[in-house]
């Protein structure tokens, strides 16, 4: 068959699958895998691994505030944030939308769709980030999931929730109803404002008292208070950047009982613990929950071995490093969040496949599979398969890199991760069958990217 492009010569992964095959590529669709095939455009990927591209649900691209003076807010934008994705093996991204004052879901979805279809170089959907849950938001939750996002994001920290729990628990009833999926930021925000309190009474106030801000029961209460309104609605619930052990038990056990709870990571707590709040420029790390300690490292890298986390995304939330580390910020006012798109994927793939702590399948599993189907996304997305969209990483195992966030595309212009060896990077991008990243060139075009019209979550 001759086809637009040929992957030729591959060791293709897939969960639960792997192998050598050629793969072909038509009008943006895979459409034939083995078998004869010639390709207007071919390329020898023989040694290298072929992963789906990978999807990351969980990045900030967009303010939750109205731009003006004296509003700091994350420093990348749907064009830079999909360069640093593309470089990093990512074909899909998931933005959080938020509503801000006086805007409805509706209103703070066309604001980011016109962004991202100005600007994203990669496919895309937008989770509706409900932050008051009015009669009106309500209404629009399964409007919204009929038009394909189905999806709602809530925040047991914010200074409304205790208030009106009853609301946020019906929001997610009409998710579910809807096919939906709830993404839930599980810390409890009285709880935290009590500690920072203490804390600032005993002068503790500095940016590196942060982890003892935000202990680790702060996170666990607030996920069982999630479990909770899963257990009283049955409706799905998909708890964001979990990073302690205690946290990570409550959704075992309730996931042990049948309950669909899902579990995202992000890569801060699989690399990282509190220690490094000791170093002067610690309030660089800020990021919410906080790092934990060992014990809990360890018990995540276990959930990604034994399926108990099903997920690991980014939570890309960049500032500059004058940003994070400027003075005038204490405890409470901390910037939180770090750049973490382009060093997702290989790290995992580094510290995890490499040191033999995670399979070839679960790093597909982690990276594309599982969130394609939990955000309706699956077999367009997550896959390699006759018929799913061709978004499709070629993987050289054994490039090194060392990280230096200075030379990398997200304009945070750090990592914490700087100086790290790294093994293991994309070698080709490719989305939708055209090659963007190509031996260490960016070829997508702003805005070629594409919102991915979702169908129902599909429970794992
Ligand atoms: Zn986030």
């Amino acid at each position: 068959m001759l086809v637009d492009l040929v992957i030729r010569g591959g060791t293709v992964v897939t969960v639960g699958n792997m192998g050598i095959a050629d793969i072909g590529v038509s009008n943006g669709k895979i459409v034939q895998i083995g078998g004869d095939l010639q390709g207007r455009r071919e390329i020898d990927v023989r040694g290298k691994y072929v992963f789906p591209g990978g999807i990351d649900v969980h990045v900030h691209l967009s303010s939750p505030r109205t731009p003006g003076p004296g509003v700091e807010t994350w420093v990348d934008d749907f064009q830079s944030g999909s360069n640093a994705a593309i470089v990093g093996g990512i074909t899909t991204l998931g933005n959080m939308t938020f509503q801000r004052q006086d805007e409805t879901l509706r209103d703070a979805l066309k604001r980011d769709l016109a962004a991202a279809e100005r600007d994203a170089g990669i496919d895309y959907i937008l989770h509706p980030v409900l932050t008051d849950p009015s009669a009106e938001a309500l209404a629009q939750i399964p409007e919204l999931a009929s038009e394909g996002h189905t999806s709602l994001k809530i925040y047991l920290v914010r200074d409304n929730f205790d208030a009106r729990v009853d609301d946020y628990t019906r929001a997610m009833q009409l998710a579910a109803q809807s096919g939906s999926l709830t993404l839930a930021h599980c810390e409890d925000g009285g709880l935290i404002r009590s500690v920072y309190r203490d804390l600032v009474a005993r002068g503790m106030a500095a940016p590196r008292y942060w982890p003892d801000a935000r202990p680790d029961y702060t996170e666990s209460v607030a996920t069982e208070r999630a479990i909770g309104m899963t257990r009283a609605t049955k409706a799905p619930i998909y708890v964001v950047h979990l990073s302690s052990a205690a946290a990570l038990a409550s959704c075992s056990r309730a996931r042990a009982e049948g309950l669909p709870v899902y579990v995202e990571t992000r890569p801060l707590y699989l690399y990282l613990t509190r220690e490094v709040f000791d170093q002067p420029d610690s309030a660089k790390y800020v990021g919410a929950p906080p790092l934990r300690e060992q014990k809990d490292l360890r018990a995540l890298w276990n959930g990604l071995l034994s399926g108990a986390i099903q997920c690991v995304c980014s939570d890309h939330a960049p500032w500059t490093l004058r940003q994070k580390l400027d003075p005038a910020l204490d405890v409470r006012t901390a910037r939180q969040g770090v750049a973490d798109l382009e060093t997702l994927m290989p790290m995992l793939f580094s510290e995890g496949v490499r040191k033999g702590r995670i399979s070839l399948s679960r790093f597909v599993e982690l990276t594309s599979t599982n969130a394609a189907k939990l955000f309706g996304m699956y077999p367009q997305k997550g896959t390699i398969a006759v018929g799913s969209d061709a978004d499709i990483i070629v993987w050289d195992r054994d490039a090194h890199r060392t990280i230096d966030g200075a030379s990398m595309l997200s304009k945070a212009g750090y990592s914490v991760y700087d100086g790290w060896e790294v093994i293991g990077w994309p070698l080709y991008t490719i989305s939708r069958g055209e090659v963007i990243f190509d031996n260490g060139k960016i070829t997508a075009q702003r805005g070629r990217g594409q919102l991915v019209r979702r169908g129902k979550t599909m429970m794992l």
